[in-house]
């Protein structure tokens, strides 16, 4: 049997994916963002972004900001997954932190964010929720405890059945 190809595996993440498919959209209006949401502040808006990129499963970067020349206020920021972009290569042309393994796949989720003069807030400008790699839920398993009436063993089952049928008469 190829260890590389072990069906279990597949149907594990398969069923990650699909509990976090259900998930998000149950939850309540503001925990994803979503085009003209508004932040008091920078912080603010970095918070949610972080609080709901531990919920999905990923990891962000802050990235670079715009401050107003005149009064240094900041103007706009931008906050990207962790694996946005690729390593870059250094002047002798070896790449960058090349002791450590690529992490990077050049993610294209972000969240960004300008100030909105008029009235004195945060507003999303650009937000990409799709990743090009998996997500790694850590609070998966404890947000169905919470959330779930029946038992996680139950659960587990009942949606391993459905997505994979075909893998327990094999
Ligand atoms: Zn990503």
């Amino acid at each position: 049997m190829n260890p590389s190809s072990n069906p279990l595996v597949d149907c594990v993440d398969k069923w990650v994916n699909n509990i976090h498919d259900k998930i998000v959209p149950e939850s309540n209006d503001n925990s994803q963002p979503h085009m003209e949401m508004k932040f008091e502040s920078e912080a603010t808006a970095y918070e949610f972004y972080n609080e709901y990129s531990k919920r999905i499963g990923f990891g962000i970067r802050r990235e670079y900001a715009n401050k107003s020349k005149k009064d240094g206020i900041l103007t706009s920021r931008r906050f990207t997954c962790f694996k946005e972009g690729i390593r870059g290569v250094d002047k002798r042309g070896h790449p960058v932190g090349e002791h450590r393994a690529e992490t990077r796949t050049g993610c294209k989720a972000r969240m960004v964010i300008s100030l909105d003069r008029m009235i004195g807030k945060y507003k999303v400008v650009d937000f990409v929720a799709q990743h090009n790699h998996p997500l790694q839920p850590p609070e998966y398993v404890h947000m169905i405890r919470s959330h779930r009436h029946i038992s996680e063993v139950q659960a587990s089952q009942k949606i391993f059945m459905n997505i994979c049928p075909s893998k327990s008469v094999e």
